[in-house]
């Protein structure tokens, strides 16, 4: 078995026979890769310590015939503690996203800018003031999407194109967002029985400059808490209904920050 090097966070693991595990990594070279950590759950285990929620330098064999591998070595190369104002709320940012990732992400298929991107909201979660988390999930929620092939289309209906300004005309408020059709979309295109989420401008407007923004620039969105969930409903509707996946364990995610006090 050829040996390889990559740099990756831990996405999950499961025990495997009585002293093995088998840990998922978003690495930057290889995509999603689930590798066996051979009596990693036994004590004698000599081999560098599997950390959560930090980039890791993986040394691994893998056979290119049957696609399985287990790792040699692993270097920490940094961590980040989630723990700065003594707040919940950081965990179940940085897990809400290696949940997603874990569910959307196909297996050995590289995407180096989106693994670039995990590390730098890490960091975001790791240090922003909390008032900028959710700001900050959010963005990188709607990104990490769009590079998963689910762009959500904001600026016009996805149907006939009609730019959005067009459509707010028809509509003295609300737009109408379908997640099957995956964006706006016009009242002439809208059909009976489809289901929408109605958007009001300023929900849109908000959600336009996230999937605009960086993730710094981000960090600087006034939002407020219930804005915030609004919108991370929208984006976790769209999700289920694009990705098929039935219910997401990262849906939990919502009663979980309800329950987090982050304000
Ligand atoms: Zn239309």
């Amino acid at each position: 078995m050829p040996q390889l090097k990559s740099e990756g966070i831990i996405l999950r693991s499961v025990n495997w026979k009585e002293h093995s595990r088998i840990v998922t990594f978003f690495t930057d070279n290889a995509g999603k890769l689930a590798i066996v950590d051979r009596g990693g759950r036994s004590i004698k285990s000599k081999r560098g310590r599997l950390l959560s929620f930090s980039r890791l330098e993986i040394t691994y064999f893998k056979s290119e015939r049957t696609g399985t591998g287990y790792i040699g070595e692993v270097e920490p190369l940094e961590s980040f503690s989630l723990e700065r104002d003594g707040s919940l709320g950081r965990l179940t940012f940085a897990s809400a996203a290696l949940e997603i990732l874990n569910d959307l992400l196909p297996e050995s298929e590289p995407q180096e800018d989106l693994y670039h991107l995990t590390v730098t909201f890490l960091r975001h979660i790791d240090i922003d003031p909390k008032g900028a988390l959710l700001a900050v999930f959010l963005a990188y929620f709607i990104k990490l999407l769009s590079y998963m092939g689910y762009r959500p289309n904001l600026a016009g209906c996805v149907t006939c194109g009609r730019e959005r300004g067009e459509i707010a005309g028809d509509h003295q408020a609300a737009l109408a967002f379908s997640p099957e059709r995956g964006g706006l979309v016009c009242h002439a295109c809208q059909t009976a029985g489809e289901y929408y989420i109605r958007v009001q401008p300023d929900q849109l407007d908000t959600l336009y400059s996230l999937q605009t923004s960086s993730l710094s620039e981000a960090a600087g969105v006034q939002l407020t808490m219930r804005k915030g969930e609004e919108l991370l409903e929208i984006l976790t509707t769209f999700m289920k209904y694009q990705t098929g996946t039935g219910e997401l364990k990262s849906l939990k995610f919502l009663e979980k920050l309800k329950r987090t006090q982050l304000t």
